[in-house]
């Protein structure tokens, strides 16, 4: 069998609590693959005002129109995103092609990705 590409980038890992839901990859991706869902959270305990925050609830990319450009994981600011090594199994199924929040972090997981983020969402004070 011939060895993958060099240049070859992966699969792209998430890690969901580095994420701040702040939609960049979302408007920069240019072929809007990746959606995502988030609640806002507000504990009136954190401080004179209390502190708001949002949870990410869910995150799909899907990999039927993504090209591998880099750009969602260039513009995260947290690092949230990366490239891995892995492969994703072959599908013949469409549906198949989108990953979901779980699926993604669990490729994060699995390659130690989740530990390189810059900073977890909860170090965000609003
Ligand atoms: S790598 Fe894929 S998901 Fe990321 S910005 Fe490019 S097309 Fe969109
Ligand atoms: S993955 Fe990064 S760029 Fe995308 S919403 Fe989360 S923090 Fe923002």
């Amino acid at each position: 069998m011939t060895d993958a590409p060099q240049r070859r980038r992966g699969a792209i890992a998430l890690t969901p609590s580095a994420c701040t839901s702040c939609m960049i990859c979302v408007r920069e991706c240019p072929v809007w693959c990746i959606e995502l869902t988030a609640e806002k959270r507000h504990d009136p305990t954190a401080g004179p005002r209390g502190r708001s925050t949002l949870e990410l609830t869910e995150f799909r990319i899907d990999y039927g129109l993504c090209m591998d450009c880099g750009i969602c994981v260039d513009v995260c600011p947290t690092d949230a995103l990366a490239w891995v090594p892995d492969t994703l199994a072959p599908t013949v199924a469409a549906g198949d092609l989108t990953l979901g929040k779980q699926a993604l972090s669990d490729i994060a997981v699995d390659s130690g990705a989740e530990g390189n983020v810059a900073h977890s969402a909860s170090d965000d004070v609003s």
